[in-house]
């Protein structure tokens, strides 16, 4: 077991040069009852033996857009944002109640074979009627996994949401269903002065209201390479201002890697200040960001993950939008998104604090800290790869992983694409 995935490191073991040890794990009743160095467990339980695989803590996906995914093929999209926003918005036509139903449960059941444990998403918020509308079918799918996958809900909108008339209605409807506020922060202009003035107000409107009900903020922020739309700065005073105590993440971020050094350090020491935490999508962002006609991008598109991480502020990954109008691709597998963070934020030479981003990191800022970690007492939510070495989990796909949940073998097979195809009715869009 990695090291940094252990709560602690049991007396007796010695790390390897990956910063691993070798444990055995005592599992009782659903829950790890004992950890204890490779082959000194008490003799009084069945044994099975894993001779050296790896076995890590189960993912936590704290980003994602599950009432969007998995609309391919009836979904085209183009690779860009301005895709994103106008294919959502004609898909949305479509999300009836057993469409959501279908594309949502097909997403759970992707994340669930691959040993994904908890998971956050974003639900479209836009109008307080659609709003009702999708966070019932975020309901019906808490309900629906519960045991299983848990499953926490944040509003999307644009900002001026929480200061138009539904803003309250709006906050109350998340509260009930168990979710949290956000909102894209990047949507409101400056104003003639360059002051972001409105965005402020609308700032102090939301930290107002979450403060009310107790609920954590996780907001879309800076998702564009356009340097004067950078609101994190704006963020963090009205956290200060606010008083707010809850946890505030920001996803995306990604314009702050283009920013010049002492910005960043900067922007930085005021995030530290206001307790702000990051999350980061680094395989759509590949994707969506720098893309122009004809040409190969420039930029990684990715938030200044190093920097983030060196300042000691928490930095988690997310695997975002799946199968839809922001990105066309993915699979609900965080090992993936894992690896492709490694390897886009050079998150490795050291590795060390990297794999938390997929487990740990994630299930502290959604307020679990019972998961994503393998400790005495704590749930035996675990995947145990074929892998003997880091360098090989890390290398290989890992289709042939085993995910175990309370202690017992996940056997729900991946769903099939052409199954939902047909139960969406695209079917004969095939020849
Ligand atoms: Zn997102």
């Amino acid at each position: 077991m990695p090291a940094e995935l252990v709560v602690s490191q049991p007396v007796g073991t010695v790390k390897d040069a990956e910063g691993a040890f070798l444990l055995d794990i005592l599992i009782d009743q659903g829950r790890v009852a004992g950890l204890f160095p490779g082959g000194t467990a008490p003799d009084t339980a069945p044994r099975v033996a894993l001779e050296g695989r790896h076995l890590w803590p189960a993912f936590i996906d704290m980003h994602t857009h599950l009432d969007c995914g998995h609309a391919i093929p009836r979904v085209r999209p183009d690779g860009t944002i301005h895709g994103g926003f106008s294919l959502t918005a004609v898909d949305w036509l479509r999300w009836t109640d057993d469409d959501l139903d279908l594309r949502m449960n097909f997403g759970m059941a992707c994340a669930y074979a691959h040993g994904v444990a908890a998971l956050r998403s974003h639900v479209d918020s836009e109008t307080l009627a659609y709003s009702q509308h999708h966070w019932s079918a975020l309901d019906r799918m808490r309900a629906k996994w519960a045991g299983k996958v848990d499953l926490q809900g944040v509003t999307i909108c644009a900002m001026e949401a929480w200061v138009g008339d539904d803003a309250r209605a709006l906050a109350d409807l998340a509260a009930e269903r168990g979710g949290i506020l956000g909102g894209v922060t990047d949507t409101l202009e400056r104003g003639e002065n360059g002051t972001y003035d409105a965005l402020a107000h609308a700032l102090d409107r939301l930290f107002a209201l979450a403060k009310e009900r107790g609920l954590d903020v996780d907001l879309h922020v800076d998702q564009t390479e356009d340097l004067s739309a950078f609101t994190i700065p704006e963020i963090a005073r009205a956290r200060l201002r606010s008083g707010f105590q809850g946890r505030v993440v920001l996803g995306h971020c990604v314009n702050l890697s283009l920013m010049p050094p002492e910005v960043i350090d900067s922007t930085l020491s005021l995030a530290r200040e206001a307790d702000l935490a990051f999350v980061s999508m680094p395989t759509p962002m590949m994707y969506l960001m720098d893309r122009k006609p004809g040409r190969t991008p420039r930029w990684r598109g990715v938030t200044a993950a190093k920097e983030i991480r060196a300042s000691g502020l928490p930095l988690a990954i997310g695997g975002d939008n799946c199968r839809d109008a922001w990105f066309a691709y993915g699979d609900h597998d965080m090992l993936d998104t894992l690896k492709q963070a490694i390897r886009v934020f050079q998150a490795d030479e050291p590795l060390t604090g990297s794999l938390a981003m997929a487990s740990r990191t994630p299930a502290d800022l959604i307020g679990r800290p019972d998961l994503g970690r393998i400790g005495v007492g704590l749930p035996a939510h675990m995947v145990i790869f074929a892998a003997r070495s880091l360098n090989v989990v890390l290398s290989r796909d890992q289709a042939d992983r085993i995910v175990l949940h309370h202690g017992r073998r996940v056997t729900d097979p991946l769903p099939l694409h052409h199954e939902l195809e047909a139960a969406l009715g695209l079917s004969e869009t095939k020849p």
